[in-house]
């Protein structure tokens, strides 16, 4: 599939769906080392994306990136809110005058994206949130492109690390957000931002292998 307008809207529906379907998972996930709202902020913020678009969906997809943006800055509230805001805005900007995305265009639109949440979240590898699936992520996803991958290739490889990567927040103890209050108690749970961060990259491989 050529990645342009139709396919980022596809990808944010398929987000909408994703949410809806893991909200209650995300909110169990939440609830034990958190407080409880991850699903419901995902899934109240992709609904409204999707209303939004739906509504009336800008012509060009950096711009359709950057309305998804600013209804999620608006509407998921929470940390996550500010952060997959910013991922939007940042992937927003790569996409800028773009009609067509190439698998490098692919990469850059994660790789800024991943990049802002990291700047606006300050959160290291191992701090055990969303960083912690998106890095690995990224880091494939740039792996398979230099070996000349497609663009479903890359997102495999990128979905195989952000799984990989989601599983391994389950012994780190948080130190960012409110997880990190629990102190050691967060030990041996899964992080529910790293999970929502991997489901994202997963939308997009399956969306985009169409
Ligand atoms: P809140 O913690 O405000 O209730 P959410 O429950 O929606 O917000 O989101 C929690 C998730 O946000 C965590 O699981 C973690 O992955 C992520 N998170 C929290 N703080 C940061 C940060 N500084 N950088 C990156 N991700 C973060
Ligand atoms: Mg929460």
């Amino acid at each position: 599939m050529a990645i342009g307008r139709e396919a980022i809207l596809g990808w944010l529906d398929a987000l909408r769906q994703v949410y809806a379907a893991n909200r209650e998972r995300l909110t169990e996930l939440d609830a034990a080392i958190g407080d409880a709202d991850h699903g419901t902020n995902m899934d109240r913020g992709f609904t409204a994306v999707h209303a939004a678009l739906a509504a009336q969906a800008p012509s060009d997809a950096g711009d359709i990136l950057k309305s998804a943006a600013m209804v999620l800055i608006r509407t998921v509230g929470g940390a996550a809110g500010p952060l997959y805001g910013t991922f939007f805005l940042r992937a927003a900007a790569a996409c800028a005058g773009k009609t067509e995305l190439s698998p490098a265009d692919v990469v850059a639109l994660f790789q800024a994206g991943i990049e802002g949440v990291q700047q606006r979240g300050k959160a290291e590898p191992g701090d055990k949130t969303m960083i912690d699936a998106l890095l690995p992520a990224l880091a494939a996803m740039r792996a398979a492109a230099a070996r000349g991958a497609d663009i479903a290739g890359l997102m495999d490889d990128g979905v195989a690390a952000a799984e990989a990567g989601m599983l391994g927040t389950i012994p780190l103890q948080a130190r960012k957000g409110r997880a990190s209050y629990l102190g050691a108690r967060s030990i041996g749970h899964q992080d529910p931002g790293a999970t929502s961060a991997f489901l994202l990259v997963k939308a997009a491989a399956a969306t985009w292998r169409a």
